[in-house]
Formats: structure tokens, sequence, C-alpha cells
């Protein structure tokens, strides 16, 4: 295939790491243009919905690059455009108005389409994703910390071992927190370690769905003996969807017993405990409860950070700590938004060429109306404090301790104290390599101090107004 496409695929090669660019670029396919919009083709609805989610803006900043004109970009699923493919006819003449660079596309015709080739022996990647599994969601693509270990482990235990530790794993815990993603690790964990496991993904609602195509079409064996016989990890994602769904729950219940009565591994997610689960019988909820069950909390700060990080270097994006910084702060309680804001931001970044800056994240989180908390950084302090006085930094960071400079330096030790959370060692570091006692006793010193000094208070408060700002 030609020209645009191959340009553009180019382009976005050098925007996104060869991993990602492996999973999820290299084999979309360009099916046609209808004027300014571009179709392509990908394999399934899973491929479909990750790339609208996260790269769809990214594939349209190449396209406009490569065209040198704005582009839509619709995503199908094969097959899906065949139909309204406006083929253009081989024998027709070239188009008269070639200049126009949209139309170049034209000329390339519709995709030649790819035979389904029946997949005897699976790559490691089809593997993946016959599984139903999303291949970022592995446990190198995890970040753990204080608000998932405990999930995390469990996980990984169960992915050394399925069916032998925990069974079965009930993962519990708010929204875009990295639930599914631990649930695609085990599966993916799993087929690592043997590709002959046979794994199964699917949401309750597939479930449903699927059992209902089996009632529809009479054909509830071979429904049964998929997931009772050909399941050695099953892997249940948001089990809560099939409270108040009852002859799902009926129907779940027989395969639950069948699959763990066999030994396989079950692990479900959702977002309330089994407890909790509302309309869910009895019976079922008991059961969810045999094994373990292991909730994932909102991530802390250092977390945030971390997985900024790693997406961060996992797409190929340069990001500074300043951005990293004010990202992990402000967008606090999913995981799913900081990443949503990282890509985002990202592919702001890739269009307009230049690196993501401060100006740029801020811009965004005001447009989206995220609270941007502030950033009091300890040479924010000291040079606030040292303008206040009319010092310089450097005399704060310095060791002169005449009382002009020494009273100041204070201060912002306190402050930085206050309203960092740097530690007395990394303050007196910070602050030209003191010690930390040094930095403990100015803290001290102005603890005691302010309740009963009005004007030192007033001070205070003026000081902090300004590093608010
Ligand atoms: P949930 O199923 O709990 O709603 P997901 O598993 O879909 O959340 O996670 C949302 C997004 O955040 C996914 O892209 C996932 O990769 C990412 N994510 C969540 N937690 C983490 C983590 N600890 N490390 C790396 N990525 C994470
Ligand atoms: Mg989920």
């Amino acid at each position: 295939m030609t020209d645009i496409w191959q340009a553009t695929l180019s382009d976005l090669e050098t925007k996104v790491s060869s991993h990602n660019f492996e999973s999820w670029f290299k084999n979309i396919q360009f099916h046609h243009q209808d004027g300014k919009t571009a179709h392509l083709e990908v394999a399934d609805e899973f491929y479909k919905a990750w790339i609208e989610e996260n790269y769809l803006d990214l594939i349209e900043a190449s396209l406009r690059s490569v065209v040198g004109a704005p582009m839509d970009v619709v995503i199908g699923i094969k097959g899906a455009f065949d139909e309204v493919t406006p083929t253009p006819a081989p024998a027709e003449p070239p188009p008269a108005r070639t200049t126009s660079q949209t139309d170049l596309f034209a000329s390339m015709g519709a995709a030649p389409s790819q035979e389904a080739t029946a997949a005897v022996e699976m790559s490691f990647p089809e593997l993946i994703v016959h599984s139903g599994l999303n291949p970022r969601y592995s446990f190198e693509e995890f970040v753990a910390g204080p608000s998932n270990q405990f999930t995390h482990a469990a996980c990984q235990a169960i992915a050394d071992n399925p069916g032998k530790t925990y069974n079965p794993l009930f993962i519990f815990g708010g929204v875009g927190l990295g639930k599914t993603h631990l649930l695609h690790a085990v599966g993916i964990e799993v087929l690592r370690k043997n590709p002959h496991a046979r794994v199964m993904t699917l949401s309750s609602e597939e479930f449903m769905n699927q059992l209902i195509t089996g009632l529809r079409q009479k054909d509830m064996n071979s429904f049964r003996a998929q997931f009772r016989n050909n399941c050695d990890v099953l892997l249940i994602d948001d089990i809560q969807f099939i409270g108040g769904k009852d002859s799902t729950q009926e129907e779940f219940f027989h395969t639950f017993n069948a699959l763990f009565n066999s030994g396989k591994q079950i692990v479900m997610t959702s977002d309330k405990s089994p407890k909790e689960l509302p309309g869910v019988e009895e019976r079922l909820r008991s059961r969810f409860s045999w094994g373990l069950i292991a909730d994932i909390q909102p991530p802390e700060m250092e977390t945030r950070l971390a997985i900024l990080k790693k997406k961060a270097e996992t797409d190929g994006l340069h990001l500074g700590d300043d951005v990293a910084l004010l990202l992990a702060s402000s967008v606090r309680s999913n995981v799913r938004e900081l990443e949503g804001t990282l890509v985002r931001l990202g592919a702001q970044a890739n269009f307009m060429n230049t690196p993501i800056t401060l100006e740029m994240a801020r811009e965004y989180l005001k447009r989206m109306n995220i609270e941007q908390t502030r950033q009091i950084t300890i040479d924010k302090i000291i040079r606030i404090v040292a303008e206040h006085f009319g010092i310089s930094a450097a005399d704060i960071k310095g060791s002169r301790r005449t009382r002009a400079i020494s009273e100041p330096r204070q201060y912002a030790m306190y402050l930085s104290r206050k309203h960092t959370e740097h530690s007395y060692p990394e303050i007196g570091r910070q602050f030209g390599g003191k010690d930390h006692t040094t930095v403990l006793a100015a803290c001290r010193k102005l603890e005691r101090l302010l309740p009963n000094d009005d004007s030192m208070g007033h001070l205070m408060r003026e000081l902090e107004a300004q590093l608010e700002r």
C-alpha cells in the first residue's frame, strides 16, 4: 500500500514507542477516503475502542501533517465499510483536481482485504488478543504502590499458580483504578508461562449476551461447553452488572460451580465488595467470598507520579518533572483520567512539535475544569521570602548568619516544612546543604513564637498568600 497512509504510519512510528506501534498502529488498514474523512479498518471491537479512546487525536494529527489539511478519521472493524465504499472504478481517469492533496487518498483505492487466515499456531500477541486480553495491560505496565499492592501481589501469585492459590479472586474498587488492568495482567502472564492455557476474558455483560445468543439459537450446550470444558482461567470483568439479572445469575452460578469444582481459576472485578453487590443472590455473593477479596484504592501522589512517568516512557513522550508534578497533583482520583490527560497533552505536543510545557498543561487543566493544585516548591518559597526581605535567594541558601539573613532563612525553612512534603534533611539540602538539625531548630523556634507574636503571624500569612498565587 502506498503513499499517504504509509507516510502517516511512518510519522506515527516516530511518535509512539516501538512497542505501541507494533501493538496498535502497524495493523491498521486504510480502507477508503470520503471527502475529508479517512476510513480505517482494524481487527476487532477491542482494537477499535482502544484506538478511538487513545490514539484518534494522534492519528488525525499525523494525517494532517502528511496531507497538509485537516482530516477526520473513522475507525471501523474489518468489513464494516465494505458495503458503503464508493470503490473507485479502476478504469476511470484520475481526478482532474490532482492538486488537492486530500484527494490523494482516492487514488490509493481500497486496501486489499486480508483473507481471514485460520490461525493454527498463534503467535503470542495473537494469542493475547484471541483470549480477549489487552496486550497493554501487562504486569510490566502496571505500577504497584501502597494503594494497590495487596491486589497486585495476589494477582501475581495467581498468575504463577492458577487455580492453586486464591480461588476465586474478587477484586473491587472505584472507577479507573486498574481493576481491568490487573485482571488482564493475570491472563497475559498465565499465557506467557503456558501458551496452552485456555484463558477466557469477558465482562459480565458479554457473558449475558452470549447466554442470550445461546438461548435464542437454542444452543445452550455449546454456550455451556465453552466455559465448562474449554476454559482454564475465567476472567470476568465488572461482575456487578449481573445484579438483578436472574437467568444470567442462574447460569453463572452453574458455570462458577463447574469451574471451581474442577480447580479452574476464576478472577472477577467489581465496583463493590461482594457484600454490597445490589441485586445479586446470596449464594453467588457467598461464593465470591470463598477465596480472596482484594480492594484497590486511589493511588497516592508517589504512585501517580510513577504511573505518569511510565506511561510517558511507553508512549515515547518527553515529560518534564514540573509538568508531571502538576498533573499528578491535580488529577487525583482516577488513573484513567490521569492517563487520558497525558495522552491528550502528548498528542497536542506532538502535533505542535514541542515537548509538553507547563503552560500547555495548565491551559488544558483549566479547559477541563480541573482545579490546579498550586505548586509550592522550596525554590518558590525561598524566592518569595527573599524578595519580601529584599535579599537574594543566594543569601538564604548561603551561610551568613547576620540577623537580616538568618531570620528570613528560618521563615523559609519553616514554610518549606509546612507547605511541601519534603523531609528535614531534604529541606536542609535544598537550602545550600544545611544540616537537618538546623532546619528542625528553625521550625521549632517559629512554632514556639508564632502563636504569641501577632506581627510575625501577620507576616507569615502574607508570605503564605503570596505562595498560593
Ligand atoms: P478500572 O477497571 O478499575 O476502572 P482500568 O484497569 O481500566 O480501571 O484502568 C484505567 C487505566 O488506568 C488503564 O489504562 C490502566 O492501564 C491505567 N492504570 C490504572 N492503574 C494503573 C497502575 N497502577 N499502573 C499503570 N497503569 C494503571
Ligand atoms: Mg474496568
